[in-house]
Order: C-alpha cells, then structure tokens, then sequence
C-alpha cells in the first residue's frame, strides 16, 4: 500500500481500507479541526494551550466512555484534513493502534503517554500487570502532558508561539493552585471506595487509597468472591460513601451501599464531561467529595 499521496479521494479510500469492521464510506466530508484529540482531558488541554487561536475536536463525544469507544468512517473522515493528532495512550483508546498506523493520520499523531515516566504499573489478583492509564488525574503529569502538547501546538502555529506558551504557563499555575487546594483537604491516610479503577494517581498525589468494585473499564463486573472482599473491607475500613460515575450502571454501587449501610456519591474521573463544567470545577468538586466521606 502507498504511504504517500496527496489527494483526497485516495486517502478516504485508505481510511475505508485501512480501518476494520466498516461496513461504508460515503464521499460527504465533514469539517476538519486543525488539532484533534481523543478524549475530554485532552480536549480540555489542547483548548487551553490555543485559547480560541486554533480549533479542537475530541474523537469522544460528550456523554460517551472512552474505554470502549469504536472509531467510525465518521470520525476518521473529521481527522482528516487535521493538522495534529493527541491520544492520551496506555490502552485508554481502543483505536489507538488504527490511527497510529493510519497512512494520513500516524505521521501527525502524538501519544502523550510515550514522552511520560512516573507512571503507576497495577499488578491485578488475576495476574499479569499493566500501566493504570487515568493518567490525566495526576496534575503534575497533567501539566507535562500540556508540555508534550504544547511543544508540538507550536509546529504547527509557530506565529503563535508566545501566546500558547503563554496560555500555558496559565493552564500550569491553574494545575499548581489546584495541588494547593487539594492538598490542604487533609485527604492523607483516607481509603476511598470507588465503582470504576481511576483514582490511582489522584490519590498517589493526595495520600488516599481506592477500594475498587470494577476494573479498569467501568463496565467490568466483580466476582461473587471479589464483591465479597470488597463488603468486608468497607466494613473493615468504616468507609461510609461508595462513589460511581456518570457514565455507568450503578446498579452494583447501590447494592454495595445496601448492604453496607454507606451512601452513594459520583466521583468523576473526568473522562467526559457536561455542558458548564470543566477539567478544574470537576477536579475540586472530586476533592470535596473525598475530603467529606470518612473512613478510619
Ligand atoms: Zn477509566
């Protein structure tokens, strides 16, 4: 297969070739955004580091998991004309490897993760062991993920290189203020209980522990044996709050809370987000949540 070429109709040929499990290409073209991203914190990221100089689109819509999110001709048609790729990596985008490879869109990809050290390896009961992805809950990976962004914002902007890099040092002392806040919450030594297993790096960062129902997708189901560890350790651990997300069944987290007498609240890791929030008002609101539910 050619690797280069320069019109269109040839390459939305190869992203109907080149992508598996589609069924159809139309020839309609939606809109391109100059720089394209994954998911919401990345989203968020990138509109901060432009401010408004340079459009931004998610792959992910508002609303929608990432964790098991399918790529369709639709998405890979608005990548097209793109001039930057971000995916957040670690097996956060099951299409990762589609578009990586992709003749058009590998050569303008980025993946954070790649330029990252400090990472949480997660050794599961099952066995094996694998990188925790939630990458973006960590605000000083946060803040050197914007780096990596920021760095490759400017090739393609360079007229605009002291406005970005200018936005950013904004964006990194938001990040800064925000470690600030959380770590005078007094979260240290706390054991939180959560539905979805992405709390690792915020509480690396605060002191806090997670007890964790789901895995690493929130649409991974306990066994019978794990559900039942987990009933003893909130019991053990005098936990009165079980925290889900938005996007899941809680179906699992409500029961929990039955039979443990707890509460149940939204934690948010921030893999989406709704209309009027943000990457910060999420965050803090995360934080206040932690800081009101007890555990001994
Ligand atoms: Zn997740």
């Amino acid at each position: 297969m050619q690797t280069s070429h320069s019109k269109k109709p040839f390459f939305l040929a190869l992203a109907c070739l080149s992508l598996a499990g589609l069924v159809s290409c139309n020839s309609s073209s939606a809109a391109s955004s100059d720089i394209v991203v994954s998911f919401y914190p990345l989203e968020f990221l990138a509109s901060r580091i432009v401010g408004g100089k340079l459009s931004v689109s998610s792959i992910v819509p508002p609303g929608s998991e990432p964790h098991d999110f399918e790529l369709k001709t639709s998405d890979v048609m608005k990548l097209y004309d793109t001039k930057a790729v971000f995916l957040n990596g670690l097996g956060m985008e099951p299409f990762e490897s589609s578009v990586k490879t992709h003749p058009n869109l590998g050569p303008k990809t980025t993946v954070l993760a790649d330029s990252l050290d400090n990472l949480i390896t997660v050794i599961p009961s099952t066995g094996g062991s694998y990188v925790d992805p939630h990458i973006w809950l960590d605000t000083d990976i946060y803040a050197t993920m914007g780096k990596a962004m920021l760095d490759k914002i400017v090739t393609i902007s360079p007229e605009n290189r002291a406005l970005f890099e200018s936005n950013y040092a904004s964006l990194v002392a938001d990040l800064s203020a925000l470690k600030s806040y959380g770590q005078g919450l007094g979260l240290s030594g706390k054991t939180i209980a959560v539905s979805h297993d992405a709390f690792r790096y915020m509480g690396r960062e605060f002191g806090f522990e997670e007890l964790f129902i789901n895995g690493f997708s929130p649409n991974d189901e306990p066994s019978a044996s794990a559900l039942q560890s987990l009933l003893d350790a909130i019991e053990e651990k005098g936990i009165d709050t079980i925290f889900f997300e938005e996007l899941e069944n809680q179906d699992i987290a409500t029961y929990i809370a039955t039979q443990t007498g707890a509460k149940v609240e939204v934690l948010s890791p921030l893999e989406t987000i709704t209309e009027g929030e943000n990457y910060f008002s999420v965050y803090r609101r995360n934080l206040d949540k932690i800081a009101e539910a007890k555990s001994k």
